[in-house]
């Protein structure tokens, strides 16, 4: 069977949990989490080099212009993007790949790299993912606002995923659950095993 790893898209409004369930995948060990570079500043208990590389919009360019993007995005006044080098490295060694990226880079993946597989984690309804913000407390009432403002456009592009997963309330495992199921599934596809035939009869 074929021994690549998946490049798994997910994304998610803000407050949809895709941090958490991101960090249950990854803790199995069979996933690599690609760590973005952002403009964005540092939330409270977020650490550079594991949630994000945080970088100034001076080097964000220089990055760009070296062509290290598999996709970039700009998202409520910072940038965002996956460090194309780090990822193509981590896809070489056999490895699933998780990119928690939003609509704009999850076209240009699929653009891209066209076996990548587009997953939509989304919370039960909008009412959910807006008190979970509102909880989550770390921003400020304007950012908050933006996000939710957002999430209108975000879901508009439904339909150019593959899979869309519901993380309810205090279900976050069974969520990430779900990713695994859709991962086991993707790796059975025909497509992705296209000389089996051949390699059933090899000596
Ligand atoms: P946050 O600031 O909440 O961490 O992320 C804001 C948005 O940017 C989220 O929708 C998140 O998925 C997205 N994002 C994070 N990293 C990247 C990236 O490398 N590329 C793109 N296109 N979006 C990203």
């Amino acid at each position: 069977m074929n021994k690549n790893g998946l490049i798994l898209v997910v994304s998610g409004p803000a407050g949809s949990g895709k941090g958490t369930v991101n960090r249950i995948l990854r803790d199995t060990g069979d996933y690599v989490y690609s760590v973005s570079r952002t403009t964005r500043a540092p939330r409270p208990g977020e650490t550079d080099g594991n949630d994000y590389l945080f970088v100034t919009r001076e080097q964000f360019f220089e990055y760009l212009e070296q062509g290290d993007f598999l996709e970039y995005n700009e998202y409520c006044g910072n940038f965002y993007g996956t460090p194309l080098s780090t990822s193509e490295q981590i896809i070489a060694q056999g490895k699933n790949i998780i990119l928690e990226i939003d609509v704009n880079g999850a076209r240009q993946v699929k653009e891209k790299k066209p076996d990548a597989v587009l997953i939509m984690l989304l919370p039960p309804h909008f009412s959910d993912q807006e008190q979970r913000l509102r909880g989550r407390a770390t921003e400020t009432e304007e950012k908050i606002l933006s996000r939710l403002e957002q999430t209108h456009e975000e879901l508009h592009h439904l339909d150019m995923y593959d899979y869309i997963v519901i993380n309810r309330d205090g279900e976050t495992q069974q969520a990430a659950e779900d990713i695994m199921a859709i991962v086991r599934a993707e790796k059975l596809a025909q497509k992705r095993n296209p000389d089996m035939e051949a390699k059933y009869f090899e000596n």
